[in-house]
């Protein structure tokens, strides 16, 4: 549920916070991305890009998202882009970097649309890389990523379909209390699961808690493996790993909660 790409031109190289570097060039890029989905045996994998038109899919894998973190500017465009089939998901948003939150009335026309054409919004939770503030993003601010800042779109919109990525992250307590208050309320593990030790602490408790709470249901896979193709199999390692997670629970996230909530099997 949380896959990124990139263009010839928006690629970069850096080391993962695990320390592993990305792939040198954007092609080498492609190609390890589409590997390791095949040699995982990933069939469908929702990819978050810039304007909503993915130039990484050869094999229709990948669920075309529209990535952004500040709102639209366009209500048409963005209908269109829906009508089009070329955005079938609105995400990954990422208002925390721009100092917005999804309950900001600037993206109200946007979640009215989604919840009209049945698209799912897909939410950035919790927090970013560190010294973000001082690069790309000086509205970045942490409390932004707390899930209850969108509430106000629950209450609002009972049908819209939406996801929380990263499932709340530091806030991953918050995340858990709002799937209990609004059963409609799904979560998308992303980059939690591999990113840096913390997270994966977050993670552990996150997915301990939801088994005992009766969350399974609504908790699905993702990497945010974003240039670093190898996100993709120590989450998908990670994720194995829990002894306290049966089977059934794991083939639930990695596979059967996303078909219901993408509606597939339609
Ligand atoms: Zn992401």
């Amino acid at each position: 549920m949380h896959l990124h790409d990139y263009t010839q031109q928006s690629y970069f190289t850096a080391p993962a916070p695990d320390g592993t570097i990305s792939p040198k060039s954007f092609e080498d890029y492609r190609e390890k991305v589409a590997s390791m989905l095949k040699k995982y045996n990933v069939t469908k994998a929702v990819v978050s890009t810039i304007g909503g038109k993915n130039k990484l899919d050869d094999a229709g894998i990948l669920i075309p998202g529209y990535f952004t973190n500040a709102p639209p500017s366009d209500t048409l465009v963005f209908k269109k882009l829906i009508e089009s089939g070329e955005l079938k998901v609105f995400g990954e948003i990422g208002a925390v970097y721009a100092g917005y939150t999804l309950s900001d009335p600037k993206f109200e026309p946007y979640v009215s649309i989604c919840e009209r054409y049945n698209i799912p919004v897909a939410i950035h939770t919790g927090g970013g890389p560190p010294g973000i503030t001082y690069q790309c993003c000086p509205k970045f601010r942490l409390y932004l990523g707390d899930p209850f800042t969108i509430e106000d779109v629950l209450a609002k919109h009972p049908k819209l379909k939406i996801y929380m990525m990263h499932s709340g992250e530091v806030f991953y307590e918050h995340a858990l209390r709002l799937m209990l208050q609004y059963p409609q309320l799904y979560s998308g593990l992303g980059a939690i699961l591999w990113i840096h030790e913390q997270p994966m602490d977050y993670a552990e408790n996150f997915l301990r808690k939801a088994k005992s709470y009766g969350l399974i249901d609504r908790i699905m896979y993702g990497s945010d493996q974003m240039v670093w193709p190898h996100g993709i199999e120590s989450s998908i390692k990670k994720l194995n790993s829990y002894e306290f997670l049966t089977e059934e629970d794991k083939r639930k996230i990695f596979y059967e909660n996303a078909v219901k909530f993408l509606e597939l099997d339609k």
